[in-house]
């Protein structure tokens, strides 16, 4: 069901562009292709659209998830449940069920006390739980303070020297069955080094492992966190995978017929969405020019959320090849952090012309509110 591109549609709308999406994950297989166990799962909280993963499942990709929402609408959507991974710090018992009921393909355990509660619902069912344990590897992502992941501070994952007592009281468990480690170390991560180090440090941990006398880990998931050019999305629609992939064929020491695992959200989904927006009012002030468009951070959060930038152009203005000139581009909601950015060139904005804010395929819908009282956002597909 396809529909296509309609200027008339209610703005604000993200449009997603689906060839560009299948590409982009070709691309990614072809470049994991160095790494022959390498599976590659689409984490789902990036965006969720069905017909995106439609698109991933007939790709062949597994998803990662972080809610029983989550498993169900990737199963209804043509994912195999043995090919969902499922994190999160905190599971609730009903989305622990789901995915037992479901028979998805690994929980990513963040603590203790979770593995028990799995252990004992599982009995209930009478099943066994695949399970990883999500290690903090204490890698500095130098990303974002609000998206890095990896750090001794932050709330995810086991500490590395709490890791051989964990998975030894797993074993003593009846109803989980132990497979492997995971790992996140944050997001929009351009600095190759990271995964270098996050390689090297799985590497110890492996080592470390065999000397505890545990020589049964199948799997080794490296989580996800790959960035994407949000500077000059037009000229870079494709992140870098080569690059990606080959630092950790060069680097991680994988074990005969271990799996690896990938978690990629952002690098998958970003660049193919935009959000489309309409110019309401042009304001001059003494020292600036505001462009108030009708979309606002109930749309699109990150700006606010994160400091993010989205470059954005105005479409109307540049097919009219209007001059250039400064703005404020902000939303009309009652926040001060209600800007999409500030001091930025643009083709002359009058009222009514249509603005895109690029790069926002990646947690851009699935983090809209309707904040205000205001309608969601629609998606359109082309
Ligand atoms: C969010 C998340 C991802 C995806 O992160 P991206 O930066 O979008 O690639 C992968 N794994 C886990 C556990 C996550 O929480």
């Amino acid at each position: 069901m396809l529909q296509t591109f309609d200027i008339a549609t209610r703005t604000p709308y993200y449009i997603y562009d689906t060839e560009l999406f299948a590409r982009t994950i070709q691309t990614a297989k072809a470049e994991a292709a160095c790494l022959p166990t390498a599976q590659i799962h689409f984490a789902v909280k990036s965006n969720s659209n069905i017909q995106l993963l439609y698109i991933a499942a007939n790709e062949g990709l597994g998803a990662d998830c972080v809610s029983g929402a989550e498993i169900e609408h990737c199963i209804a959507c043509g994912i195999p449940a043995e090919k969902i991974v499922f994190a999160g710090v905190g599971k609730s018992d009903e989305e622990i069920n789901i995915a037992l009921d479901t028979g998805i393909g690994c929980f990513n355990v963040e603590s203790v006390p979770e593995l028990d509660v799995i252990n004992e619902l599982a009995a209930a069912k009478g099943k066994v739980a695949p399970i990883s344990f999500r290690i903090n590897p204490n890698v500095d992502a130098h990303t974002h303070a609000n998206i890095t992941t990896g750090l001794e501070e932050n709330k995810f994952g086991i500490a590395m020297s709490d890791m051989v007592a964990v998975i030894n009281h797993a074993k003593q468990l009846n109803n989980v069955h132990y497979l492997g480690l995971h790992f996140h170390i944050g997001s929009q991560i351009l600095d190759m080094t990271c995964f270098r180090l996050l390689s090297q440090r799985i590497n110890e941990l492996q080592d470390q492992l065999e000397i505890a006398g545990i020589n049964d880990t199948t799997s080794i998931n490296v989580g996800g966190g790959l960035g994407i050019d949000y500077t000059n999305p037009e000229l870079n629609p494709i992140p870098n995978f080569r690059d990606y992939f080959r630092v950790f064929a060069d680097n991680l020491c994988l074990r005969p017929s271990q799996a690896l695992h990938f978690e990629l959200g952002r690098a998958l989904s970003a660049q193919c969405g935009r959000l489309i927006t309409k110019c309401l009012y042009v304001k001059t002030t003494a020292t600036k020019q505001f462009a108030i468009v009708d979309a606002g951070m109930s749309d699109l959060l990150r700006p606010a959320l994160y400091d993010a930038h989205h470059k954005i152009i105005n479409l109307t203005g540049r097919k009219e090849q209007r001059p250039l000139h400064t703005y404020d581009v902000v939303g009309p909601i009652c926040e001060s952090s209600d800007v999409f950015d500030k001091n930025i060139t643009l083709h002359e904005v009058r009222r009514g012309d249509m603005l895109a804010i690029l790069s926002a395929g990646a947690y851009g819908f699935v983090m809209a509110s309707q904040y205000n009282l205001r309608t969601l956002p629609q998606e359109v597909i082309t």
